[in-house]
């Protein structure tokens, strides 16, 4: 760290410090006069040699110079937490959370040379607009340095733990979450190892997480509210979707889509009855968290052989095909790559190929969570993710490359531009190809599959649909409570003691699902989801889940393609790909209700707003199957909501009046009992 830094950094420590001090005083007038001192010291210290700029020609010059700074800044950034997630040790943390610092400064100074110029008085729309992002800076407006290293310090940390945690089966095999814990999740159909699996991995990771989650918590919260114009952390992830009511329409979304849900979940109940036994799955309804072949119930393709609807239909094993025809990791880039480009979208740069880690390292420790980047310098995009041959992963590498052709196409915009139209954006982006890469019409022109369901085919179409489900519709919960319990925990209402127990309160309300194994508020689960430690806000995910079936839609109406909509494929249709990227082109320039009208635009589905018709549009040969399905065999949809099986609430652990009344009873009449049996036996 330079000494300009460093001497800056101190100065604004000093100034925060002072003030505090001075605000934590009793007296009232002391703290009139420490508000006025602390105000004018703050505003010595950043406005002071900067008088309000009213010219607008001046915030074009600043805006350019800021684009170059903030470019190669992030550049700076994403190299060191490059070098970290690829190689985790001591050194290259302490070089990322140096940067990341230096990033925080940079931001901090920024947004006060930003906040000269006065937004009232200029009529530029993209110039305000742009000013008010470089003023936007989250928790690095926050003075406090110490207490920036410290939320820095505690997110590597936590990352950290999770990504060498090893969940134990048993006392000697403790293993690592990719590949192994994930592989036996998603394909062990013994009870057994899959509970051994599923709580080994919690004990190593959210249980060691636990600890450091609340201070993380409340530093960020502290960090976010200190300028006053954010309620908590969680109001400021929201800010993202530049919507008041964005947490309202977001439940109302989520409401719709429960029906398909139910259905789905009542099915797929009874099928795994038949294989586990009737005795694994309480009256209440849930199913075991444990048995859906994905370590956190969000994804169920994995058990397809268990529940599919025509089991003797033949079906496809893509991973098998894949092995088969002597796949290498690169062409399965390759296949993805060549997707994009028969759209007429973007090839991947030589630096690309030079640079992503594409293979697991065997040498060293790497945060094998899968991940797509933007080096700022409109050259270099790598991705970075253990690939291994399996169908899986096939979708991800489409996944990871949809986010880097979206970084391409908007390449050339401001610095401060480039990034989804919403959070949700980007990832709706990086699914939305695979909607048409999955078709069983795409799988066989690529060869991995050699005949599709014809068109009177009805079991084997739905047997696609189901497949498509139970990654689509079963993550739908999924994806909406992760963030329900962050907002919760950031607002307060969750307190440290109560995280677990509000964790499986959604779980158990939303999925439908129960932990095999007790659990209580000394476990952490969470914190066994990466998100959660790494800090990430997962609402998008739940919002591109929507958007995808949407863009999906309209660019297939487009395309002119005919055909129901979960059959239709967009491969070689430049179309369909010049409308893509007329959107991705947007980045982030305009609210994001603009780029879906411009997508969705002149056909039937268009709209500003995110709308679940076209997903349920999508599945409704199968929700009418599954509707049937039930009825058939008298299935009840849904569970007992305000139960959830097998967590131990507080009052049970510490032994409640009433327990402990029940106890004594119970003690005394078998004592009792006893007494009378040996009475009687003489
Ligand atoms: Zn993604």
């Amino acid at each position: 760290m330079s000494k300009i830094t460093r001497m800056l950094r101190l100065t604004r420590s000093a100034i925060f410090l002072l003030g505090i001090r001075i605000y934590n005083t009793d007296s009232a007038k002391m703290s009139m006069w420490s508000h006025l001192i602390l105000g004018t010291l703050l505003l010595v210290s950043t406005s002071w040699s900067q008088p309000l700029v009213l010219d607008e020609a001046a915030a074009i010059t600043y805006l350019e110079e800021y684009d170059r700074l903030a470019a190669d800044m992030s550049y700076q950034y994403a190299e060191a937490a490059w070098k970290y997630e690829t190689n985790i040790t001591e050194e290259t943390l302490a070089n990322m959370t140096e940067w990341s610092l230096k990033r925080s400064d940079f931001n901090y100074r920024e947004a006060k040379n930003a906040s000269r110029f006065d937004l009232s008085k200029i009529n530029n729309q993209n110039i305000s607009r742009l000013l008010r992002k470089v003023m936007d800076i989250g928790t690095a407006a926050f003075p406090d340095t110490v207490k920036l290293e410290k939320i820095s310090d505690l997110e590597g940390e936590m990352t950290s733990i999770y990504s060498r945690a090893r969940g134990c089966l048993n006392t000697t095999t403790c293993l690592p979450l990719e590949p192994d814990l994930v592989d036996i999740i998603a394909n062990s159909r013994n009870y057994a190892e899959l509970t051994a699996a599923w709580k080994g991995w919690r004990d190593a990771s959210g249980r060691n997480i636990k600890k450091l989650y609340p201070e993380y918590v409340s530093l960020l919260n502290e960090a976010i509210t200190f300028e006053g114009k954010y309620k908590d952390m969680g109001d400021y992830y929201r800010s993202s979707y530049e919507s008041p009511t964005f947490e309202n329409d977001v439940k109302a979304l989520f409401l719709e889509l429960a029906p398909l849900y139910e259905n789905l979940h009542a099915y797929v109940r009874r099928r795994l009855k038949e294989h586990y036994g009737a005795d694994k799955f309480p009256s209440t309804g849930h199913i075991p968290a444990h048995i859906l072949g994905n370590m956190w119930a969000q994804d169920w393709t994995n058990i397809y052989d268990l529940v599919a609807p025509y089991p003797d239909k033949r079906t496809v094993d893509i991973t098998k095909a894949l092995i088969d025809q002597n796949y290498t990791i690169i062409r399965m880039y390759k296949v993805a790559e060549d997707f994009f480009s028969s759209i007429g979208l973007y090839k991947m740069p030589h630096l690309f190929w030079e640079k992503s880690l594409l293979v697991k390292p065997v040498n060293r420790e790497v945060v094998c969570h899968a991940s797509a980047w933007d080096f700022s310098n409109k050259r270099d995009f790598r991705i970075k993710q253990c690939t291994a041959l399996t169908e899986e992963h096939l979708l991800t590498v489409h996944h990871e490359m949809g986010h880097i052709i979206y970084y391409l196409a908007y390449k050339d915009l401001p610095y401060l531009y480039r990034e989804g139209a919403n959070p949700g954006f980007h990832e709706g982006m990086a699914d939305i190809v695979t909607l048409s890469f999955q078709t069983p019409e795409h799988m066989k022109k690529i060869g991995l599959l050699d005949a599709i369901p014809g068109q009177n085919d009805t079991e084997g179409d739905i047997n696609f649909l189901f497949r498509m489900a139970l990654s689509k519709a079963a993550f739908l919960p999924f994806g909406y409570l992760v963030d329900q319990w962050r907002w919760s925990v950031f607002r307060g209402e969750t307190k440290p003691e109560r995280y677990n127990e509000k964790w499986w309160d959604l779980r158990c309300d939303f999925q439908g699902i129960y932990p095999p194994v007790e659990r209580s508020n000394a476990d952490f689960d969470p914190g066994a989801k990466y998100h959660i430690p790494g800090g990430t806000p997962y609402i998008s995910y739940f919002v591109s889940f929507v958007a995808q079936f949407q863009w999906h839609k309209a660019l297939c109406k487009v395309a002119n393609i005919a055909g129901p909509l979960h059959r239709c494929d967009i491969y070689s249709n430049t179309i369909a790909g010049a409308r893509l990227n007329d959107m991705l082109k947007m980045g982030s320039s305009r609210p994001w209700g603009e780029a879906m009208l411009k997508i969705t635009s002149g056909t039937s589905g268009q709209t500003d707003k995110l709308s679940v018709a076209p997903l349920l549009e999508y599945f409704d040969p199968l929700i009418k199957w599954l509707q049937e399905n039930n009825k058939k065999y008298n299935e009840i949809l849904g569970w007992d909501k305000k139960n959830c099986p097998n967590f131990l609430s507080p009052h049970i652990l510490s032994g409640s009046p009433r327990v402990q009344n029940i106890t004594f009873i119970l003690t005394m009449m078998s004592a009792l009992f006893s007494i009378a049996i040996s009475i009687i036996e003489n």
